[in-house]
């Protein structure tokens, strides 16, 4: 007990006194735009690519951890092409962002998320974060089945689908609308409804962002966790949520026959 009290002690004063520079320094909009940027690439693409270069750095390593098996494994076409659509939504999401905060100040809102010059508190931070992921849960399960139905499985949600066997950019390989509606809005829109401090958005983002790459990276480590959305990209109809509750309640988390996408 007394080790992490000891660093908490130490590391506490000095980050509140960086976050008070940073928040003395530059407006609420840059903040919360670059840090959200920063979240981005630390948290999705930096561990995205990570796994993706696991194949080429340790292949044995990787042939034992892989999920399915190397027939089914994207070309490096299919990669190259994964890899540019996924920075087009970067891209999109990154613009639109912009834009709503232009609009936010414009209405005489300095950010979507609380700044204040001190740091949330760790209870905050852990009350937030579990409410978040409850909502969160609510939006990406609904919408997401919502997909599934054939009027917009076809023209929208087939794309993210066409790596049967995922790797882990392919978390955000989808239809423009998707990546709005099914991926961005169900986990920028949880901490905004709670009026949470930016600090507490950046922790659930990371959180988020991380478990979507490790849950499509194709390998079953940290406890097989990727293997329940890997079934989904699998066989198309069971596991449509990311904690297991909603499909739990909804009996989604078996594999039901006769049924296609
Ligand atoms: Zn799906
Ligand atoms: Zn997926």
């Amino acid at each position: 007990m007394e080790i992490p009290k000891s660093i908490l002690d130490q590391v506490l004063p000095q980050a509140t006194a960086y976050w008070a520079h940073i928040v003395a320094t530059y407006s609420p909009q840059k903040i919360e735009f670059v840090g959200t940027l920063l979240a981005q690439f630390l948290t999705f693409w930096l561990p995205s690519i990570c796994y993706m270069l696991l194949d080429v750095l340790a292949p044995s390593f990787s042939q034992r951890h892989k999920i399915q098996p190397a027939p089914k494994q994207p070309n490096r076409r299919e990669i190259v092409r994964c890899f540019l659509v996924v920075l087009q939504n970067q891209i999109l999401s990154s613009v639109l962002h912009l834009t709503l905060l232009f609009a936010a100040s414009h209405a005489g809102i300095k950010s979507t998320y609380r700044i204040e010059t001190s740091l949330p508190a760790p209870v905050e931070i852990l009350r937030d974060v579990f409410f978040s992921l409850l909502i969160r849960e609510a939006l990406f399960y609904y919408s997401h089945r919502l997909l599934h139905i054939p009027a917009l499985y076809i023209p929208i949600h087939k794309k993210h689908h066409r790596f049967t066997a995922p790797i882990a950019l392919a978390a955000q390989f989808a239809h423009p609308i998707e990546h709005i509606f099914a991926n961005t809005l169900p986990i920028s829109l949880p901490p905004q409804l709670l009026g949470s401090h930016v600090v507490t958005f950046w922790v659930f983002l990371a959180y988020e962002l991380m478990n979507t790459a490790t849950v499509h990276s194709g390998y079953d480590f940290f406890c097989h966790k990727a293997k329940m959305h890997d079934l989904h990209h699998e066989k198309f109809n069971l596991n449509y949520g990311s904690l297991g509750l909603l499909d739990w309640v909804h009996g989604t988390d078996k594999l039901k026959k006769r049924r296609t996408a």
